[in-house]
């Protein structure tokens, strides 16, 4: 790969970044792209018919599950894959979840968000990292993204994990509702050069000020809803300071902010920074050092009050009826049915009837717990989603 007179003006910007090493930047950028998946902990896809491609690989030191595969199978052949055995995705982006486990406490309550979640690398992989009692919300405000995204939500197959289709600016309106939002932030992309030769054509330095301009805007539309001690995860796959490091600065200079140190391993060959005016941390990834992709992360905790718009009480939905008729087909008994479209049932942890009361009212939902079908005249007719469940019985 050459890196043009274009691409220069973003080397030039790294030599001030800490930890950045030219000649084994430009080096990693001539190697192939490392491929790896991150398996599912609950299905093992040795099981499908066929056996899968994915058969062998080595650990990702970060990520319990994550594997580094010795070469790029074709996925979409693999039955294991379209069962959710695993998702594909970049290593340096399952460092998410070292800082989840860093920052997060989780009580088995927690409302979460992943705010810009297609294709939804981020958001299956909290969705494994999430107690059963609490609930993941995986927002795509793209429709036709919302689509895959819905898609892969799909696939892994959890119950607590809910997908909408909405704009960062409607969430503000649920103030103090989350626990933890995780912004992985529509960026530049220059993380992806050695995966994606799209992504070098469209980089600009133009477009990298337009991305910071953007990234602003979603954090602020989005802040509301964060509670007072909640926790925002920000992350990009760009190396520009101006949509990293100065983010983490701007964002200390709107709110009240702390950052949250997470341990590193020196062999990973993850790089600690600090953003210049505030001296926020966040993580990155430099090809060459790690192995794995051009990505960044940061963690901070909300230390301003909030508003606090609660679920409250209501008034219960669950329809014992549709249990009994396709109840039979989810393992477990702790779960409520109810009626999402006409016709179409879902279900949902009983915890989570009076989430679903309240966000009903201000989010557009492509998926609420897990669908599960229709009746027909004389049987039940199940969902695609069902076979595809953590809960199947
Ligand atoms: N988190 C995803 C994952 O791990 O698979 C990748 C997210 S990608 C880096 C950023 C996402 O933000 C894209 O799906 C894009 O459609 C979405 N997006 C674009 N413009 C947006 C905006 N103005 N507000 C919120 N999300 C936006």
């Amino acid at each position: 790969m050459t890196f043009d007179s274009r691409l220069s003006t973003l080397l030039q910007g790294l030599c001030h970044v800490e930890g950045y090493n030219e000649t084994e930047f430009i080096q990693a950028h001539n190697a192939q792209a490392i491929t790896s998946v991150r398996m599912h902990p609950l299905k093992r896809p040795a099981s499908y018919a066929g056996g899968s491609v994915v058969a062998e690989g080595s650990k990702i030191p970060w990520c319990g599950n994550g594997l580094y595969l010795p070469q790029r199978p074709l996925f979409t052949l693999d039955p294991a894959y379209h069962g959710g055995a695993y998702y594909v995705q970049e290593a340096s982006s399952m460092f998410l979840e070292q800082v989840w486990n860093t920052a997060i406490i989780d009580t088995g309550s927690l409302r979460v968000l992943d705010l810009c979640a297609a294709p939804g690398g981020k958001s299956t992989h909290l969705a494994t990292l999430l107690q059963g009692g609490s609930l993941l919300i995986a927002n795509e405000v793209i429709r036709n993204r919302a689509t895959i995204l819905e898609e892969n939500i799909t696939r892994w197959g959890y119950t607590n994990n809910w997908v909408s289709c909405n704009s960062p600016r409607d969430f503000g309106k649920l103030e103090g509702y989350f626990d933890a939002i995780v912004i992985d932030a529509p960026c530049s992309g220059s993380g992806l050069f050695r995966k994606d030769e799209q992504a070098i054509a469209h980089w600009s330095e133009s477009n990298v000020a337009l991305c910071a301009t953007r990234q602003k805007r979603i954090i602020a539309d989005v802040w509301p809803a964060l509670k007072e001690n909640g926790i925002l995860i920000y992350a990009t796959c760009s190396y520009s300071m101006e949509e990293d490091e100065h983010i983490l600065d701007w964002l200390a200079g709107e709110y009240s902010i702390q950052p949250i140190s997470v341990p590193l391993q020196q062999k990973w060959g993850i790089v600690e920074t600090l953003s210049p005016l505030k001296k926020m941390a966040g993580y990155r990834f430099f090809p060459g050092k790690v192995q794995g992709e051009g990505f960044f992360i940061a963690a901070v905790i909300k230390q301003e009050r909030a508003g606090s718009i609660n679920a409250g009480r209501h008034k219960t939905v669950h329809l014992p009826k549709i249990k009994e008729q396709a109840g039979h087909l989810l393992a477990g008994d702790n779960i409520h049915y109810i009626e999402t479209v006409k016709d179409n049932y879902n279900a949902i942890a009983p915890a989570h009837e009076a989430d679903w009361q309240l966000l009903q009212k201000s989010l557009y939902f492509r998926k609420v717990g897990l669908p599960i079908g229709s009746p027909a005249q004389k049987e039940w007719l199940p969902a695609h989603a069902a076979a595809l469940s953590t809960e199947l019985n």
